[in-house]
Order: C-alpha cells, then structure tokens, then sequence
C-alpha cells in the first residue's frame, strides 16, 4: 500500500522544484501518494489564511508532509505560515545535514555537520509589543522542557549515527539567564550520553570556527534564533541554500522541507535548483524507513551533482529545474 504525504508545494520557486521531486520519485517507483494542501501567500490570497485549517488537519490525518518554501511578507502582514505549523505541530526540531557534496566546489572538500535547531521558543514566539512608532520589545521564551527534549535529541542522533561530537551555541555570557539555563540543561542531558563528546561554544566564535575549521563540528544544537543563522552558515560551507535540506520534528509529526526560501527573484524562469527539496524528501524516505528506494536516488542525485553540464546556475552549471531533473531520471536506470 501506498504511503500517504502531504505535498504543500508552496510559493515562489515551490511548484517547479516539487514537481521535479515529484517526477524523480515517480520515475523511480517510490510509492508514495501525494495529497496536496495549500499554505503560504497564494492560500493567503486565495482563503485569507496562510496555513488554512484544512491542511492542518490533513498534516495531523497523515502525519508526514512535505513542504516548498512559503512567502512571508517582511514587516508587516500576516505572520509566517512555517512558524504556525512549528508551533501548532509541536514541531520541535529542527534538523538540518549539511554534507560536502563530490563536484560541487567549496571552501573546504570534508564538511558532514548537522544542526539542531530548537524551533518553538527563544526570540520567535511573536511576542512583540510595539511600545510607540519609535519603541519595540521583543520577548524570548526558553523553557527547561524545550531544552531538554532538542539537546536529547541532539545527542540521540549523535549516537544512533556514531558521531563524536555535540557542540551546544549559547550567549550566556550576555543573556545569562535565558541561554544560560540552555547551558545548563546541556551539561546536565549529556551526563546521559558518557559516549558523546559534548562541548559548549559561545555563537559569534561559533560563527567564526565554522568558517574557519567547520571540521571540528559533528553536531550543533541551539536555539531558535541562532540555529536559523547558524544552519544557514553551514549550507554556505556545502554550496548554500539550493543543496541543503531540512526536517522539522515532533512527537507525532514530521514536515521536511528545503532551508531556502520560496526565491522570488528567479520564481517561474525554470532556473530554481531543487535539489535541497529532493534531498528533504530523501530524509523523508529514511525516516519511513524505504532505505532502498533512498540510496537509489541519493547515488543518482550525487552522479547528476557531479556533472557541470546538468548542475543549475546556482552551482556554476548550465542546467535548468527541467534539465537536471531529466538527467536525475536518465541516471536512476
Ligand atoms: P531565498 O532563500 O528565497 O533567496 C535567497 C537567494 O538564494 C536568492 O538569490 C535566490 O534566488 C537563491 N535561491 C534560493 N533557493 C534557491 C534554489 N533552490 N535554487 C537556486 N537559487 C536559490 O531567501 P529570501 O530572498 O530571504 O526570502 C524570500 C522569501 O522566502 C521570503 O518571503 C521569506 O520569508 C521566505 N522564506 C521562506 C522559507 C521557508 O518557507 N522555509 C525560508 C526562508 C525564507
């Protein structure tokens, strides 16, 4: 029997790189059936709501989703569809594999570093309070439980995958309380994992030992508003934001989607890379466990990379959406 996905194929460049997933997997036998849902500013448009309440019910029927990126528009308007389904779903994990990829060129050839995000509190649980037009607070939230549960997390996949190491990102030299009790809670959980080697690092030389010796990192766990800039500098270290996937995940639920955003600027030209949506989908395809179908597209996906001709703009190469999904479906057989 099939299983069944929820498909949100999102704004901006969504539908051109989820009809290419959509066609590599249906090339390559995967069976999956796609159950498509609104969400982002085209449902905003169409509904006047970003995330209508027919595809959270759906979500919640079907438990996976997988998800192209939505528009949020800056400053104003309604507020972002991706942070409502984080929340609503409990989807408390970010994770984010960024992985030097053969062909791509970089900074450095040897970078395998995954980053954990807690995504429900810190600075983005929307409370700000406009004071007057000159004066704006900002509140932050971190709890012991949402500490506990993406550092265990954390140091879980580090042994699950046999990775040495957990760096946990703080500023508890400024913000002593708040990422202090982030750091604390870190100490404590890794008491429970003696085989993981955990450290601590403070996040601007955080920032700066990924540029400089990303190697020294095998897990990164954080919190919100870090983790978002943190794993965005690490896909930079891979070949940046159109090779780099990501899940978020919860007790119940789990939505995977690409770290970019629905890239407006080259939305409709067939110009968008979408290989961090269908690498997304491959750790979709791990997490149901269809490992075989998994390392069939994976080693395509890897030979398709590797070839200048068919790599899209993004990553030097002459190819379009079109172009390289057709060359990924040749390299499946
Ligand atoms: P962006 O990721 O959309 O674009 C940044 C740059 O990267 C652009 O030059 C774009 O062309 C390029 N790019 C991104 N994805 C690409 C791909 N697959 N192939 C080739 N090039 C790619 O970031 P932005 O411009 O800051 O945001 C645009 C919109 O996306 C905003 O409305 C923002 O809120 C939204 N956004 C959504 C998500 C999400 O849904 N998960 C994440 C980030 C941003």
């Amino acid at each position: 029997m099939n299983q069944n996905v929820v498909l949100i194929t999102g704004d901006g460049i969504g539908p051109e790189i989820t009809s290419s997933v959509c066609t590599i997997f249906k090339e390559a036998g995967v069976p999956i059936s796609w159950i498509e849902a609104p969400a982002g500013l085209r449902a905003y448009e169409d509904t006047g709501n970003p995330l209508p309440e027919e595809t959270l019910n759906l979500i919640k029927e079907h438990k996976i989703a997988l998800k192209a990126p939505l528009t949020t528009p800056v400053g104003k308007g309604f507020r972002s569809a991706n942070v409502t389904l984080r929340q609503t779903l409990d989807l408390y994990a970010n994770v984010r594999p960024v992985k030097s990829l053969p062909g791509v060129q970089t900074a450095y050839p040897d970078v395998d570093i995954v980053t954990f995000r807690e995504n429900t509190q810190g600075l983005y649980i929307g409370h700000e309070r406009v004071i007057d037009p000159d004066n704006v607070e900002l509140i932050g939230l971190i709890t012991r439980k949402a500490s506990e549960r993406i550092i265990r997390a954390a140091c879980e996949y580090a042994t699950k995958y046999n990775l040495k190491k957990v760096t946990l990102g703080h500023k508890a030299n400024i913000l002593k309380e708040s990422t202090g009790l982030f750091l604390k809670i870190g100490y404590e959980v890794a008491k429970e994992y003696p085989k993981v080697e955990f450290s601590d690092m403070i996040i601007d030389n955080m920032a700066m030992q990924l540029v400089m010796r990303p190697q020294q990192f095998d897990v990164i766990v954080t919190t919100n508003l870090f983790g978002d800039i943190m794993s965005d500098l690490a896909s930079g270290l891979v070949g940046g934001l159109g090779v780099t996937p990501g899940a978020n995940i919860g007790e119940n639920y789990a939505v995977f989607e690409a770290v970019h955003g629905s890239a407006p600027d080259i939305a409709g030209q067939n110009k968008a890379n979408p290989t961090a949506l269908l690498f997304s989908a491959l750790m979709m395809l791990r997490h149901l466990d269809m490992n075989e179908h998994y390392e069939r597209i994976h080693a395509a996906a890897l030979k398709t990379l590797a070839d200048t001709e068919v790599r899209t703009a993004d990553l030097g190469g002459k190819g379009t959406t079109a172009s390289f999904t057709e060359a990924l479906c040749r390299n499946l057989n």
